[in-house]
């Protein structure tokens, strides 16, 4: 099964920060992935744009090097033709600099896409940078990377920066996990099949779960995240979008406004969540690798490496059903993984010794992206009826081989942007309502001097986190040790 390129019209890309690590690492080979697949007809540009000095010579040899990097381009007869395609302006994007430059660049007519892969700081700067300097109309888009704020009242003055230069359809706020396949495919799980939908409420789900558990540490990201932490840089975007995509109504249709008007009501029916019912960690230093503390070089750091809480959506679906959020550095393996699990059969005909059997639909996220729905059967041979529970696994690699080689979220997210669609991408208001319901909790943290709890590196978090699943009757998936 070949995945089919949509045809997409001619476009010029501008990458403000195109010599950064985002763009290194991610946008320039998702682009470079699209026009492998023939998704850059014509003569469609990347004009990567930064204050650093250099013209289009080296900016080629720039990408050739991130490209070698980070997108399998080894014998490539595609490489000369994509580099051929990229431009760079010396631009700044607080001054004057290189914006003459770049209206000089742009060809009319051409779809305009601007992506902000700078510091937040510098999102106002650019969005009047484009209007004064003539470079954008109303059918140009620009795409903003996360952190969108640091709470609900810098998202709101990000929203209304924004909002003077641009129309709200002209927005992409990116959260690449809604770009990746497995996240649409859950919609197309509950929503394609009739299955699922008519058993995906508090009747017959026991609680869901959702993990995301990175074994890398902060990184060189350190002075970031500790002003960041787990809430913020995972919970309140990631998380939080993955909760409302399991959790939503149907949408009407999938379209942009009707999905995302369904996620909304979510957040907006989040319960505050109670103080014990979130466990903050922070990793310690073990196995060769530094403390939490190290990494941010601040020894009396109250930020949270890890955090896991339970949440109550009040809505006649969702009425008394936990779900259980967890996602952390530095943990056991790295894996992502959403768990519905159903409640047991009503009455069991085989007798207590056949033990309690329950259905769980996994959907992974990654590494490996599939879908496993645990059902129970007769364990095979004599000896009476003994029950055992068995993955019915559809790892997609498996099911759809080697053409299912997906592409990677950003490739997704960049063609949609391409294409005007911003079903993938969050809206203004949910950016809002997943700030209101993230800033109470933070303060409560500030305002009692609440210190996270220590963890060993490569574990599955602080005890706490176990205890309060399990003080529930119920235990984490998701992380392996
Ligand atoms: P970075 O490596 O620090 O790159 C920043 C880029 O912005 C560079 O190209 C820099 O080039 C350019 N820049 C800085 N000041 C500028 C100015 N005044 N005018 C024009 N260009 C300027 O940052 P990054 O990691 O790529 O992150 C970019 C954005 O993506 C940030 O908002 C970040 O939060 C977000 N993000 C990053 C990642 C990631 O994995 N890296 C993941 C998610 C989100 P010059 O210094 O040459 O100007």
């Amino acid at each position: 099964m070949t995945p089919r390129s949509v045809p997409v019209d001619e476009f010029d890309l501008v990458v403000f920060g195109g010599t950064g690590d985002l763009s290194r690492r991610k946008i320039l080979p998702a682009l470079y992935k699209r026009f492998c697949a023939g998704q850059m007809p014509g003569q469609s540009r990347l004009i990567g744009a930064a204050r650093s000095d250099m013209g289009r010579a080296a900016y080629q040899a720039f990408v050739r090097e991130a490209l070698e990097e980070f997108a399998n381009v080894d014998g490539s007869t595609q490489l000369d033709g994509f580099l051929d395609r990229l431009d760079y302006v010396t631009l700044d994007a607080r001054g004057d600099t290189g914006w003459a430059d770049l209206a000089k660049k742009m060809v009319p007519g051409r779809v305009r896409a601007f992506y902000f892969s700078v510091g937040p700081s510098l999102f106002g700067d650019l969005a009047q940078g484009l209007q004064k300097w003539n470079l954008s109309d109303d059918q140009s888009r620009i795409v903003v990377e996360k952190p969108f704020g640091h709470d609900l009242e810098t998202a709101r003055a990000l929203n209304r920066e924004l909002a003077c230069h641009f129309d709200e359809r002209q927005i992409y706020r990116i959260d690449h996990y809604l770009g990746k396949e497995t996240v649409q495919n859950l919609m197309a799980v509950r929503f394609g099949n009739m299955l699922f939908e008519p058993l995906w409420n508090s009747q017959y789900i026991d609680h869901i779960q959702i993990t995301v558990a990175e074994t890398v540490g902060v990184g060189g990201r350190g002075a970031y995240y500790e002003r960041a932490g787990a809430m913020r840089d995972m919970m309140q975007n990631h998380m939080m979008q993955l909760l409302c995509l399991i959790a939503m109504e149907p949408p009407a249709k999938f379209e942009p406004d009707s999905v995302r008007d369904e996620k909304l009501k979510v957040i907006r029916a989040l319960d505050p969540v109670e103080p014990h019912h979130i466990q903050r960690g922070q990793y310690t230093a073990s196995d060769g690798v530094l403390s939490f503390r190290e990494d941010v070089e601040n020894a009396r750091s109250k930020t949270e490496s890890f955090i896991a809480l339970k949440c109550h959506i009040s809505n006649w679906r969702w009425a008394g059903t936990p779900f259980y959020l967890r996602t952390g550095k530095r943990l056991a393996t790295r894996s992502s993984e959403i768990t519905v699990v159903f409640k047991d059969a009503p009455h069991s005909i085989f007798g207590p010794e056949a033990g309690r059997h329950n259905n769980e639909l996994t959907i992974q996220l990654q590494p490996d992206e599939g879908i496993t729905l645990d059902v129970t059967i007769k364990e095979p041979g004599p000896g009476g009826m003994r029950l055992i529970d068995v993955p019915l696994d559809m790892s997609f690699a498996e099911a759809l081989g080697p053409e299912a080689d997906s592409p990677d979220a950003y490739e997704r997210l960049i063609i949609d942007v391409i294409r005007g669609n911003q079903t993938l991408f969050m809206r203004n208001d949910e950016v809002e309502a997943a700030w209101a319901w993230t800033d109470p909790i933070i303060q409560g943290w500030e305002a009692r001097g609440d210190v996270p709890k220590p963890y060993d590196a490569f574990t599955t978090g602080p005890d706490g986190a176990l205890q309060m699943v399990r003080r529930d009757g119920r235990d984490w998936r998701g992380i392996r040790r």
